[in-house]
């Protein structure tokens, strides 16, 4: 089992099957959103995912038909979702567990800060992929 939440602990998770492979995205929303260089996500399904405190999250639709999910309280991005899949987008951050995922790619690096320099050799999208 796999587990997370937010800073302040009123939010919590657990994911009962697998997490996707890990994308590092550097999109300007997630920037902001997350207030760092760049994000790390990861895709589970709706099913696999059970979240306690949903009453302390807060909510922002940052593109259309795209919402992120964070503790109204202490700020942790927690998940996004796009209308209409059937699965969420994690923010890695938030984890407590170690995922046994693989790191994947980097994607949006046509907007990636300038102040950040990816040094790995995971193939770097300029947009999604
Ligand atoms: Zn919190
Ligand atoms: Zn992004």
């Amino acid at each position: 089992m796999i587990s997370g939440g937010c800073l302040c602990g009123r939010v919590k998770y657990d994911i009962s099957g697998e997490l996707g492979d890990i994308v590092h995205c550097h999109c300007k929303t997630c920037r902001k959103a997350h207030g760092a260089a760049f994000s790390s996500v990861a895709a589970v399904k709706d099913d696999d995912f059970t979240l306690s405190g949903r009453e302390s999250l807060s909510s922002f639709e940052s593109s259309p038909g795209k919402v992120r999910q964070f503790c109204s309280v202490c700020g942790t991005q927690v998940y996004a979702k796009r209308e209409g899949t059937k699965h969420l987008i994690l923010r890695l951050g938030s984890l407590d567990s170690e995922p046994k995922s693989k790191e994947k790619n980097h994607i949006w690096v046509s907007q990636k800060a300038s102040w950040y320099s990816i040094k790995n050799d995971l193939p770097e999208c300029q947009e999604f992929e």
